[in-house]
């Protein structure tokens, strides 16, 4: 059996471009260590309620031609994200905005929310950002910072903020009306019945192994059963680093870890998704799976999210975009750029936070690239 491509992870980027691949008449086979596709986007259905196993996922975009495409997937339902943050015994609409401002100050109108952050920055002088803190403390004033912002990226990064790139925290809209959408995008849904049927169709026509590790095929030339595919390419999903068995030394993730529980109440929280961002609690968010899809189900599934740095054994999620990290990762970029008949991509394998649209967007540059 011989393939035009063996695509290593069946995630987001690698699902897209075994599809596009297929539709190209291109014969694909597709390998996951993992026991199920989807990568991190991955959703398993209990109780009727669509479990976003690998942490909440919310798809949201400005870009119509990528909203056109996943919409060919899958129909996406009317969800905005309007999460909450808890501090200590305090409770604030995110992103910042007049509810955060109007709730920290108790004021009502735009001006006194500027005045107050103007007044807490005027000492700083603070021109040109050059980390999360100075970027934080910029955009939103002293007290936002200490109590939503300080203790929630410390927990989820391990990094103080003065050493965490600005463009992190850039990633949150700050508004002065009074709105809780957590994203600035024209289109944003969760996909009706779950992730992992986007996936299941992207995959429609290729060849799918599951449990198979690439390095292990790597070094036995075979998969597990003892058969040893042909194939002209490869796109390769994972850790960049790990492909070049760490030479120049390893990249930083950061991986995360959920406890899940089902609970007998109707409705835990409220929201789909709390943040805890007090430093002195454990976890950073809960989420709650049912409010992704207006659930009624009489139970409720909830997962208290912890950070962690990743090590080996378990998955990675988060590139850390240092500086540090970003000059290591051109060199292995340089390498990857050398390497004769293998592509890479996706947030493993490009090292990018990338959100779903933009992998997507980054993929389908790549199809129209070589295929
Ligand atoms: N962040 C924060 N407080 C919050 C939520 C987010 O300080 O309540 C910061 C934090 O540094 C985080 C970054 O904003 O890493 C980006 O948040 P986002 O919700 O985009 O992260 P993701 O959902 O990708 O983990």
């Amino acid at each position: 059996m011989k393939y035009d491509y063996m695509v290593v992870g069946a995630g987001l980027y690698g699902a897209v471009f075994a599809h596009e691949a297929v539709k190209k008449g291109k014969k694909v086979l597709v390998i996951d260590k993992r026991d199920h596709i989807g990568g991190n986007i991955y959703t398993e259905e209990t109780d009727g309620i669509n479990v976003h196993k690998y942490g909440a996922h919310i798809f949201h975009t400005s870009d119509k031609k990528i909203w056109d495409y996943v919409n060919e997937f899958a129909e996406f339902n009317n969800y905005i994200n309007s999460p909450v943050a808890v501090y200590k015994d305090e409770l604030y609409n995110l992103p910042f905005n007049m509810n955060t401002f109007s709730r920290m100050w108790n004021i009502k109108t735009p001006q006194e929310a500027k005045d107050i952050i103007a007044a807490q920055i005027k000492d700083l002088n603070i021109t040109e950002p050059k980390n999360l803190e100075e970027q934080a403390l910029s955009l939103v004033g002293r007290d936002v910072y200490e109590k939503l912002i300080k203790g929630y990226t410390e927990k989820q990064w391990e990094r103080d903020c003065k050493d965490l790139p600005a463009f992190i925290i850039k990633r949150l809209p700050l508004r002065f009306t009074y709105d809780n959408n957590y994203f600035n995008d024209r289109y944003q849904g969760i996909p009706i019945g779950g992730y992992t049927r986007i996936i299941e169709k992207l995959l429609e026509g290729s060849e799918v192994r599951l449990g198979e590790d690439f390095f292990d095929f790597r070094e036995k030339g075979a998969l597990s059963d003892g058969f040893k595919p042909e194939y002209d390419k490869i796109l390769f999903t994972g850790m960049i680093d790990m492909y070049f068995d760490f030479c120049y030394g390893a990249l930083e993730y950061r991986s995360v870890r959920f406890e899940t529980e089902k609970l007998d109440v109707e409705n835990y929280q409220g929201s789909a998704i709390v943040n805890y961002t007090d430093r002195d609690v454990p976890y950073t968010r809960i989420i709650e799976h049912k409010h992704f899809e207006f659930g009624t189900q009489p139970v409720t599934i909830i997962s208290r999210e912890y950070s962690s740095e990743w090590h080996p054994g378990i998955e990675p999620y988060y590139p850390v975009n240092d500086d540090k990290n970003s000059d290591l990762y051109e060199k292995y970029k340089e390498l990857a750029d050398k390497e004769e008949g293998v592509y890479f991509g996706g947030r493993l394998g490009s090292y990018k936070y990338y959100d779903m649209d933009k992998d997507i967007a980054a993929a389908l540059e790549l199809c129209n690239e070589v295929l």
